[in-house]
């Protein structure tokens, strides 16, 4: 990010910026934490229900046990530390209040998208594993899993045939989508990665997770921030209580799916089918239905916190 840009808090902000900067002792207070306690590099939050933790110069963010990454960097300046005002209110927020986030939605239609398909394979894994076959098993039997909850669930494809990005949300819209979930596995040229990532678009004025440029540029997928953060959060922890893998975090990144939504939307990569020993996880049926497991409880979830009380 452009670090000459930051507002430190305590200078008149005008125009809300995006990189604004508000400090962990005025979310502490908010929320009803104590001080943030001292812990060598990081900085805590902690009350009865919650432990956030803060890593000086880095995005990474420790929700409980689910490891999230920031749009922007937590600061330590003069003794005083910053997050920006754009993670408070679209990633701290929502985690603390997440009834007060979606409490009224109407959730009644979900899209589940298993990536590529057709002449698209997607990646190749150990073991002759096609992430395209792959990902639409996952995605049949979550959808599955969620009509047994009385949900309508849609797949963008249910068979093994091509379909370009655009056409995946546009059905989306069209099918009065309230959540969309696209489903991949990951690959790396580097055999020893695995674990599992969660994508949510990232946001106006941030570069994403991986690098590139800041992207001042406002996308359809952005007008949901704060749900696609409580979306991510529960989907990600989902798939995690049920697979025992590396926790490789929330990122963000402007794929095509997330920047075109029409509604609240992640794209979860579920592990790394070029590390072998994953791969060879993927090809067991009893791995991809716990997959599948973790993804209709993380939509189940978000509904709850629809339907709570105020
Ligand atoms: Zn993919």
């Amino acid at each position: 990010m452009c670090t000459a840009m930051v507002i430190h808090a305590g200078t008149a902000p005008a125009a809300a910026s995006p990189l604004q900067r508000e400090s962990l002792d005025t979310l502490a207070r908010r929320y009803g934490f104590g001080a943030p306690l001292k812990m060598g590099m990081e900085r805590v939050l902690r009350s009865q229900y919650s432990t956030v933790v803060f890593t000086a110069g880095s995005r990474k963010l420790r929700f409980n046990d689910t490891l999230l990454c920031l749009n922007g960097p937590a600061l330590n300046k003069s003794a005083t530390w910053t997050i920006t005002r754009h993670d408070s209110r679209n990633m701290l927020d929502p985690l603390l209040r997440p009834s007060a986030t979606v409490r009224g939605d109407d959730i009644a239609t979900i899209v589940l998208d298993p990536g590529h398909g057709g002449s698209d394979s997607g990646a190749i894994g150990h073991r002759n594993v096609y992430e395209k076959k792959a990902v639409l098993d996952v995605a049949k039997r979550a959808r599955d899993l969620l009509k047994a909850q009385g949900l309508s669930v849609r797949l963008t494809r249910d068979q093994d045939y091509f379909i370009p990005l655009s056409k995946r949300t546009s059905l989306a819209h069209r099918w009065g989508a309230d959540l969309f979930v696209s489903i991949h596995f990951n690959a790396s040229a580097n055999s020893s990665v695995s674990g599992i990532e969660t994508y949510v678009c990232s946001s106006p004025g941030f570069a994403s997770t991986m690098g590139g440029r800041a992207d001042p540029r406002t996308y359809k997928g952005n007008h949901f921030d704060k749900k696609n953060t409580l979306l991510g959060y529960y989907l990600h922890r989902g798939m995690l209580k049920q697979v025992k893998t590396t926790d490789r975090g929330i990122k963000h990144a402007r794929f095509e799916v997330l920047r075109t939504a029409p509604c609240p939307a992640v794209l979860l990569e579920c592990g790394f089918i070029t590390n072998k020993s994953e791969a060879a996880k993927v090809i067991s049926r009893q791995h991809r239905a716990a997959l599948a497991k973790g993804i209709a409880n993380g939509i189940m979830s978000y509904i709850a916190k629809t339907e709570s009380r105020p």
